[in-house]
């Protein structure tokens, strides 16, 4: 059934997209928490990176599963407007990929946090594999 207009979708989209979404917010707070220093959504960088931490010549991104078209979500896409919503979400995909090929080309390390990822079970895993990440990163003084 085709049960919401366009706009009516986009509106609903947007409103759920806040710009410090709750994923990034328990990103930022376990390396607030264990002392790590970084930068908040650096718009001097390509596609203006969620955390920059200069110490470690790291980034890291923490990317909503939807909008970014992780493989997680699989049959969930939209089928409502399916063709406006696929160039839509391929177009994020193609610029994260640019912005990635970017920053590595400034030579940064970039490690991708998926939404799903930090779901209460798997939070506490992936937080510590991302802080061995970040600390192998370190620049020598
Ligand atoms: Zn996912």
């Amino acid at each position: 059934v085709e049960s919401m207009s366009v706009s009516a979708r986009s509106r609903i989209m947007r409103a759920i997209k806040p710009k410090n979404t709750t994923p990034e917010l328990v990103v930022r707070k376990a390396l607030h928490a264990s002392g790590l220093r970084f930068r908040l959504h650096v718009s001097e960088l390509p596609g203006k990176p969620d955390l920059v931490l200069p110490k470690y010549n790291s980034i890291v991104e923490v990317r909503g599963c939807f909008w970014h078209c992780h493989a997680c979500i699989g049959e969930r896409r939209p089928r409502t407007n399916s063709a406006y919503w696929l160039s839509k979400l391929e177009r994020n995909v193609a610029r994260d990929e640019s912005n990635l090929r970017s920053l590595r080309r400034l030579g940064y390390r970039v490690k991708i946090v998926w939404e799903c990822e930090l779901h209460p079970d798997r939070a506490a895993a992936t937080l510590e594999r991302l802080f061995s990440w970040i600390k192998g990163g370190v620049v020598a003084q």
